[in-house]
């Protein structure tokens, strides 16, 4: 089936219709790119035809390039993949840029004829490159659609002229935030920044768009970069102003990314290089980065994690077959404290009746009050309306007695971390719930199964683990018990995919995943401190790798109670198996010194009075002295590296993850896992098993038994195996 339509009114005006057949959203390829160029050639060659309009037949216009096709276009290059790749980016350039100049004399700039855009919603990446290199921009006034250009999350940019287009329209200062943010705007906002042109109502999109084209002159379609004494907004790179932004960007875009991401660092390049050439030459440089980037391992390890990889996950690709659709209709969630009050808020954002139960009035409406802080802090964005905001909170429903918890489908635990008030909790709730509920406990650090004893039903238990915020955070952990049933892991996945959050499904062992992987990075931090190693170095090393936070921060900002109250657990539950370390003396010292970190406005980091991280903690030198010979920065790199690496790698060996998809996934959106890796797994496949040996042989040798390669990483290095080699998309054995 045909991806676009075609038809000319009585006016001589065409329109041709994006639809993707059997897609609830369009999204290019390479052969409706083929019909589009056969349908443009038909409305500059036929005299009966005086311009055109591109729409789309779906509520929304395009949501950009199937990212599928991009990582197909770079392996179906046999021997020359970066010439196929650069071959098909030049064929998109060439269609749109015959669009834009749409039959235009290339001397006198005249004889063209009109080509508008109508977007009745989102047109995001190449749904917003193409009509970018239209001649006019009309958007429906939809407060939902987004507009943008996106790509840089997916760690691509815009390469379908996206990037140099919006450069020269709007300047590089005001493009940047688009492309290397990959900030998306709603029709009013995108038009006040001059991204489209023209936001009309919904009904009357088609009929302004056809008139525009009808009564456009010559004046009206040739692009300002095609006439003569054009100008970038701001400036280009040999203007005063312009390259004081230039200069400032690219500071900007290292700042931001240590220089990690080959994305954002090839279209600040784009940005830079084609405001000082003609524009078709500026294309070709785009196309050439573009290239670059979609060799570079790393971008298609981000496509593959951050896209397909996710988006599997989101649709339930770890369900449990024939197990019928299990949406949860009312959920109680015991235990208003920060993570209660949070799960209540994104449940009944997502449309699900709650129950929620405190032991006192007062904290079931402090949790409740926590909800209308977040929409408040929506209403200030303009992204809720009062009336929203009303219906939300109408949801959720506030108190102390268990007996309003019957009706629930689905409880959610989130009571202190202790066994015996969970297990209380757990049959007063279940003492007044239907047969068939499922029971989940939020815990982060008890044992699934042994919280399970408590309930009169262990199939239908299971841990729905969330990360704080919880309205930020995108993973939520699902943990099986030994007895945790299927119809339990199908209920908990159908919640998260109401509450549009990213699972994976784990299985139960001390800190389960992430946060058994996430401890080590932070311990090994910690250790580095009591080794006198200068705590910048380790703060920066971790942060030019890609961390969002360095160990140090991280301690802080979790707090240093917490890690203390973890240790001594762990010392109890572990006993003579514990691995003892200077890690548990730094944590104990600043316990006792009551830096507690960021909310006691003291820790590894000074706070000023209004509790702003100022500067590492001066005291650290005077407790840890530096050691006169400090490691290499890759030597403590590698440590916090492979702290987390290897923890995942054991996981997936002991059974933990069943799934290496998941454990690349959620060591991103968890825990913040260096992203431009792709995740722990994609990362050791770029580096090789081998090398990956080599650098626990020497960590080893340094440092301990700690670092020792796994046995499957050692059987993998002497195969010569990746891991998506070796265990794909199919379960781990
Ligand atoms: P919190 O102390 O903020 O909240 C706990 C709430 O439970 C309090 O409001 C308390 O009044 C209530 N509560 C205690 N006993 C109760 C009982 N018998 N009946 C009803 N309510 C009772 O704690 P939190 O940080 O929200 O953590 C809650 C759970 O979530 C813990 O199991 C914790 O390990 C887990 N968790 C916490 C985080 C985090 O970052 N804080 C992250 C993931 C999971």
């Amino acid at each position: 089936m045909a991806d676009f339509h075609f038809d000319v009114d009585a006016d001589g005006i065409a329109t041709i219709t994006w639809d993707v057949a059997g897609k609830s959203m369009n999204v290019g390829s390479l052969e409706g790119l083929e019909l589009l160029n056969e349908l443009v050639d038909r409305v500059l060659t036929d005299d009966a035809i005086k311009g055109a309009v591109i729409t789309s037949g779906k509520k929304d216009f395009a949501a950009g390039m199937d990212l599928n096709v991009l990582s197909d276009m770079r392996h179906a290059g046999g021997e020359n993949p970066a010439e196929n790749v650069f071959n098909g980016i030049m064929r998109i350039h060439q269609l749109f840029r015959k669009i834009e100049r749409a039959g235009l004399d290339p001397k006198t700039n005249k004889g063209g004829k009109p080509i508008a855009a109508a977007l009745p919603g989102t047109g995001l990446g190449l749904g917003l490159e193409l009509p970018l290199a239209c001649h006019r921009i009309f958007v429906a006034d939809n407060p939902k659609a987004k507009i943008g250009l996106p790509e840089i999350l997916v760690g691509i940019f815009p390469g379908g002229g996206g990037t140099v287009r919006l450069g020269l329209k709007l300047g590089a200062m005001a493009a940047s935030s688009l492309i290397l943010e990959g900030k998306m705007l709603d029709p009013k906002k995108a038009k006040a920044q001059g991204v489209v042109d023209e936001v009309v109502p919904a009904d009357e999109l088609l009929s302004a768009a056809k008139e525009w084209v009808k009564n456009a002159k010559d004046a009206d379609i040739v692009k300002p970069w095609d006439a003569k004494g054009f100008k970038i907004p701001g400036g280009g790179p040999y203007h005063p102003a312009g390259f004081m932004t230039y200069v400032g960007m690219s500071a900007v875009v290292l700042g931001k990314t240590q220089g990690v991401y080959p994305a954002a660092k090839a279209a600040t390049s784009v940005l830079y290089e084609s405001a000082q050439v003609p524009f078709d030459a500026g294309l070709k440089i785009e196309a050439r980065w573009f290239t670059n980037v979609l060799m570079n391992p790393s971008s298609s390890a981000m496509i593959k994690s951050l896209f397909v990889n996710k988006e599997a996950l989101e649709k339930g690709a770890v369900r449990p077959a024939g197990v019928p659709d299990m949406s949860v209709k009312k959920v109680g969630v015991l235990g208003a404290g920060m993570m209660g009050a949070g799960i209540a808020y994104v449940s009944a954002n997502a449309g699900i009746e709650v129950v929620l139960l405190d032991t006192t009035e007062e904290a079931t409406e402090k949790g409740k009050a926590h909800a209308a802080g977040i929409l408040d802090g929506g209403i200030k964005r303009k992204k809720v309306t009062p009336e929203k905001k009303e219906e939300v909170l109408s949801r959720i429903h506030t108190t102390t007695s268990y007996a309003d918890l019957s009706g629930c489908d689905l409880i959610v635990e989130a009571v202190f971390e202790d066994v015996g008030v969970k297990a209380e909790v757990t049959k007063a709730a279940e003492a007044n719930l239907p047969e068939n509920a499922i029971f989940a406990t939020n815990t982060s650090t008890l044992p699934i199964t042994e919280l399970a004893k408590a309930s009169h039903n262990d199939e239908r238990f299971i841990g729905i683990h969330f990360f704080s915020p919880v309205h930020k955070m995108m993973l939520v952990e699902i943990i099986k018990g030994k007895k945790t049933g299927k119809e339990a892991v199908a209920k908990a996945l159908d919640f998260v995919r109401q509450i549009k959050k990213t699972p994976i499904v784990v299985n139960d062992e001390r800190f389960f995943y992430a946060n058994r992987c996430i401890i080590p990075y932070l311990n090994e931090g910690l250790r580095m401190v009591g080794e006198g190693v200068n705590p910048a170095l380790i703060e920066n090393g971790a942060k030019l790798l890609g961390m969002p936070l360095g160990p140090l921060q991280l301690v802080d900002e979790t707090s240093i109670d917490l890690g203390y109250k973890i240790m001594t657990a762990t010392k109890a539950a572990m006993g003579s198996a514990y691995d003892a370390s200077v890690a548990d003396d730094v944590t104990i010292a600043l316990y006792e010194q009551g830096r507690l970190g960021r909310k006691s406005s003291a820790g590894f980091y000074d706070y000023d009075a209004k509790g702003k991280r100022t500067q590492l903690w001066e005291g650290l030198a005077e407790q840890w002295p530096e050691a006169d010979v400090q490691p290499e920065l890759s030597t403590v790199q590698h440590r916090m590296i492979m702290a987390q690496v290897l923890e995942a790698v054991r996981a997936l060996e002991g059974g933990v993850l069943e799934d290496i998809r998941e454990g690349d996934v959620g060591a991103i959106l968890g825990w913040g896992f260096m992203p431009w890796s792709g995740g722990p797994f994609s990362w050791l496949d770029m580096i090789g098993a081998a090398r990956a040996v080599e650098i626990c042989k020497n960590l080893e040798d340094q440092y301990g038994p700690r670092f020792k390669a796994p046995a499957l990483l050692e059987e993998m290095a002497a195969k010569g195996e990746t891991f998506y080699g070796r265990f794909g998309t199919a379960k781990a054995a």
